[in-house]
């Protein structure tokens, strides 16, 4: 809900030629990406690595409180990927993409006319990026990558199945993005979905 793949429009380049006043005429304004934007790679979609820092260490610390408030109380090392699942659960009660049940009219409809009582999910995309970046946080504070509960097969089948209803629910097309199809105009709402950033391969 928050990012959108819109980097590649804020290179700030033309200022450098008019800070120095006449000993450095020689520069081709061409070049100033040499020296100036160093930790700047405008082929990747990945949103700067500071935001997704930040990103991590909230969805953790949320994931830690979520865990403090459970009946009974987990610790990490008693988290499983079924415990897992039921985070993905809880937090679909905050979702707001509508998924659409079989018998609603609307069902594979990606923008109805009217509303309906389906309920709100949270979207396949952003769980998808949250468990990523929850996954490698994990990590990071020290769990080993065999019991490690985000990589969970569990946790990986219920993330597919999610994926293939919201997909038909919605009838949006979650493939990879290279295959476009001429057909299918916009093939996301621009709304909720975050850019898979972690399970993406990037050709
Ligand atoms: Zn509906």
């Amino acid at each position: 809900m928050d990012m959108k793949n819109t980097a590649s429009t804020s290179i700030p380049s033309p200022s450098l030629l008019s800070s120095s006043p006449s000993t450095l005429t020689i520069i081709p304004p061409s070049t100033t990406t040499s020296g100036s934007s160093s930790t700047f790679s405008p082929s990747s979609q990945s949103p700067s690595p500071s935001r997704y820092e930040a990103q991590k260490r909230r969805d953790w610390n949320t994931f830690g409180q979520y865990l403090k408030n459970h009946q009974p109380p987990l610790s990490l090392a008693q988290c499983s990927g079924a415990h897992v699942l039921e985070y993905l659960r809880y937090l679909d009660q905050f979702g707001k993409t509508k998924v659409h049940v079989q018998m609603c009219p609307f069902f594979g409809l990606p923008h109805p006319p009217v509303p309906c009582p389906c309920p709100l999910r949270q979207a396949w995309g952003s769980l998808d990026a949250l468990i990523g970046r929850l996954r490698a946080a994990h990590e990071e504070n020290g769990g080993s990558p065999e019991t490690n509960p985000f990589a969970a097969r569990a946790v990986r089948l219920y993330l597919r199945e999610v994926r293939e209803v919201q997909a038909k629910a919605r009838g949006v097309s979650y493939e990879k993005k290279k295959r476009k199809k001429p057909t299918q105009g916009g093939n996301l709402p621009s709304s909720s979905d975050a850019p898979p950033s972690t399970g993406a391969t990037s050709a």
